[in-house]
């Protein structure tokens, strides 16, 4: 008889615990499907859809870390996944990526809204294009965000509260960042630096440098301009060139070698957007000395 007490408790802890982990990870599941999904371009960007959404959505990269915006091709799982999204926050600045596949995505799930994080930003355009590396500016990404913000309140109403109140608190956040960079930048003497890829357009604008690029207009360069650039690096006592991971450094390990330069990477599409923009600030500061 007590044998079978206990064989019959057993039993009965043992359905109890089975039932619990069923029906917590039902509910983990549930949790998981009721997220909203937002399909970005670029890294950066899923920091600022994850600062508003916080847990309420779930972020699909489109150009994945190392690779350039400029030529890279989605796969076709990735397409597949962006069926499932509500909304397509594009860059909206003109990036190769977006002209070239964009309107083949929104083929792919037409009841997907999309918002431009470009709009109302002020562009700056170079022999007729519009410069597209405009969230390397944190004044210009407080306005990206905004975008996004309003993107995520249409798909999703009933959490607008949550949302606006996450967005409050990262445009403090991107506040503090633009401030603490302008105080980093402000003393130095030297406003000059040479890149390798012209992604730090808007950043050199809002902060009074001058950029200078290996690349030509965004290309290859000829002999003849890459003299002017050795040129112009040896007049302004240029030390460091800055190169990004997704570009071959060929040209500037030519020209660090011209002009006694070290090569230095910064990263302008890291994820972490608020803790990459400070640190590429601090590299710029010091070699501005
Ligand atoms: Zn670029």
């Amino acid at each position: 008889m007590r044998k079978i007490l206990v064989i019959l408790a057993l039993v009965a802890v043992f359905l109890f615990v089975a039932f619990i982990a069923t029906y917590t990870s039902i509910l983990q599941t549930e949790k998981n499907d009721s997220k909203i999904i937002v399909v970005v371009t670029i890294p950066p960007q899923a920091e600022f859809v994850e600062k508003i959404g916080g847990d309420k959505v779930k972020v699909i990269v489109m150009v994945p870390p190392q690779a350039s915006p400029h030529v890279y091709e989605p796969t076709p799982s990735q397409l597949k996944e962006v069926s499932k999204a509500k909304l397509y926050a594009k860059v909206g600045s003109g990036i190769e990526f977006e002209r070239v596949w964009l309107n083949k995505i929104l083929s792919l799930n037409k009841k997907m809204l999309v918002v431009d994080c470009s709009k109302g930003v002020k562009t700056i355009e170079k022999n007729g294009h519009v410069d597209p590396h405009i969230w390397l500016s944190p004044k210009n990404a407080k306005i990206m965000v905004e975008n996004i913000a309003q993107g995520l309140i249409e798909v999703d109403p009933k959490n607008r509260e949550y949302y606006e109140k996450n967005k409050e608190e990262y445009i403090r956040e991107l506040d503090a960042l633009d401030k603490k960079i302008a105080q980093m930048l402000s003393k130095k003497k030297n406003r000059k630096i040479l890149v390798y890829h012209p992604s730090w357009t808007y950043f050199a604008r809002d902060y009074g440098l001058e950029q200078i690029s290996i690349e030509e207009n965004g290309k290859e360069p000829t002999p003849q301009y890459l003299m002017s650039v050795i040129k112009e690096a040896k007049d302004s006592n240029i030390t460091t060139i800055f190169v990004s991971p997704q570009f071959n450094i060929k040209n500037a390990e030519i020209i660090a070698k011209e002009i006694n330069a070290k090569i230095e990477v910064v990263d302008p599409l890291a994820r972490n957007y608020t803790a990459n923009m400070l640190k590429v600030a601090k590299s710029f500061a010091k070699a501005l000395k």
